[in-house]
């Protein structure tokens, strides 16, 4: 099975992810190919593959990739050899790739959107991750994170990290959950109004 998590920036994926893995939770997490830079601390190999816009288009023309996007002025795709594991795979990617990899494994994929609490929560986180270059990269990811709010709908399951111990209990359970049975999302993970409440804040109609 394959499990996407996407969300604007800032809601809090990287984090709760690296809790997830770290209770032995029994799933391969996909290494992205991207044309970005490395942020301070990051490895290649093990965060991302950094490859240059020229490399990541010989691997793109070569069907070397199961998606890609362009995502904040940068490409990023997901290496078809990643999914070829013989466990359950995870992949941090955004909502263009969730769209397509939905599309190709349909019925094996589960797809999970992470929210922060409000925008003004995400724009704090953003400021406090102190990850962006400068103002203009923060508002370029503020207002990427706008589309993304509008995307919801589309994915299975719908989590609010208001609280990072919460929601990998939350995210653990529904791994173990749907790894174990093979079906769908229990309902309460699908609750309209909450997502409503905070679509508002982003001014995105529900
Ligand atoms: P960052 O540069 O902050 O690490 O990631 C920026 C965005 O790119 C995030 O939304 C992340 O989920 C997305 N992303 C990372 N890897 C991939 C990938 O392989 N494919 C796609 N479509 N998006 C990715």
């Amino acid at each position: 099975m394959v499990f996407v998590i996407s969300g604007p920036a800032g809601a809090g994926k990287g984090t709760v992810i690296k809790k997830v893995l770290r209770r032995n939770t029994p799933l391969h997490l996909a290494i992205s190919w991207t044309t970005r830079s490395p942020n301070e601390g990051e490895v290649d190999g093990v965060d991302y593959y950094f490859r240059t816009a020229a490399e990541f288009r010989e691997k793109c023309t070569l069907g070397g990739f199961a998606e890609w996007a362009e995502v904040h002025g940068n490409y990023y795709g997901t290496p078809t050899e990643e999914l070829v594991k013989k466990e359950d795979v995870l992949l941090e990617i955004d909502f263009q790739g969730a769209k397509q990899i939905k599309q190709k494994l349909c019925a094996d994929v589960h797809t999970i959107f992470l929210l922060p609490p409000s925008s003004t929560e995400l724009e704090r986180r953003l400021r406090a991750r102190g990850r962006e270059k400068d103002e203009g990269e923060i508002r370029r990811r503020l207002l990427t994170a706008h589309e993304e709010m509008r995307q919801a709908s589309f994915f299975d399951c719908w989590l609010i990290n208001d609280s990072v111990d919460q929601t990998v209990e939350k995210l653990v359970g529904l791994f173990a959950f749907l790894s174990l049975s093979r079906s769908n999302t229990p309902p309460s993970y699908r609750n309209e109004s909450l997502l409503a409440r905070v679509q508002a804040t982003f001014a995105v109609a529900a």
